[in-house]
């Protein structure tokens, strides 16, 4: 395994390669992180793994600093799973030069995550060019856990490079939570409550099946969730998974959930 700290040398390192799989985290690794490369291990000749805790996507300076952060773990993690190549660049290699490529969400763009985070897609879209144009990969490996984010890399991405994005399935633990480097922050109590939080929406989604009038369900299962669990939701909205556009029929659609418990903000798709 490969430690590259900056362009440079990752260049050099990556020169000469084809079919190159690409996986970008923000660290505190998990096993959904290591789903994804494992599947860029399968389809790829080579796979780099990039850790970036990219300032740029936060919206609130707090939740930046108090990211998670486990280095040394992770690069155990990578080693053992024999990845090729581990990029950890610093600010300044990402955002040393001008990113000609124009980013600007539409209206029809600022939902779920969009709407309550300001600023967080831009960020995201802004290194993901950054990061696609410096690593060159064939292939781009991303998590349905963020499935918005999903949407709009591929979008991007695909429109102004050769990579093409895989979506890879969201893993959850024994207990349906999703795992997300952010579970790290909450303490037994308040991860328990995740999980609840995660087999009701489950059970909810199947019930819907037969019914109608969807939309009214949605917004008394949002009120209940909140009264039960004391918990703050940003949004519990039905959405087609092409489009993201609202929908009132379970087919081709997923319930977005984005609730704060204690602060920390946790985001999930069923
Ligand atoms: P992050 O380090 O949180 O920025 O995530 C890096 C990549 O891992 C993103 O493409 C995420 O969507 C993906 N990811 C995070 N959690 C999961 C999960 N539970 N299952 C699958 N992919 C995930």
């Amino acid at each position: 395994m490969k430690i590259l700290l900056n362009n440079i040398d990752l260049n050099e390192a990556l020169f000469g390669n084809s079919n190159i799989g690409f996986v970008p985290t923000m660290g505190s690794l998990h096993q959904g992180h290591t789903s994804l490369i494992r599947k860029s291990q399968k389809l790829s000749n080579k796979t780099v793994v990039s850790i970036f805790i990219n300032p740029k996507q936060f919206n609130n300076k707090k939740d930046y600093k108090k990211y998670p952060r486990n280095i040394k773990k992770d690069l155990k993690i990578l080693k053992r799973l024999k990845v090729d190549f581990v990029y950890l660049p610093k600010i300044k290699d990402i955002y040393k030069t001008k990113n000609k490529i124009k980013i600007k969400l539409n209206k029809q763009d600022k939902i779920l995550c969009a709407k309550y985070r300001k600023g967080h897609f831009e960020g995201v879209i802004d290194v993901m060019t950054r990061l696609t144009k410096i690593v060159n990969p064939s292939k781009i490996f991303m998590g349905e856990k963020d499935f918005q984010q999903l949407l709009l890399v591929k979008r991007y991405v695909e429109k102004n490079f050769k990579s093409k994005i895989i979506s890879c399935k969201t893993i959850r633990d024994k207990n349906k939570l999703a795992l997300s480097s952010r579970n790290t922050l909450l303490k037994k109590d308040d991860l328990i409550k995740a999980s609840k939080i995660a087999k009701s929406l489950i059970i909810f989604k199947k019930k819907l099946l037969d019914k109608k009038n969807l939309n009214n369900l949605i917004f008394m299962k949002k009120k209940e969730l909140q009264k039960k669990y004391d918990i703050n939701i940003d949004y519990l909205e039905l959405r087609n998974t092409k489009n993201l556009k609202l929908s009132n029929k379970i087919k081709n659609s997923k319930i977005f959930v984005a609730y704060f418990i204690n602060k920390v903000r946790l985001i999930d798709n069923f």
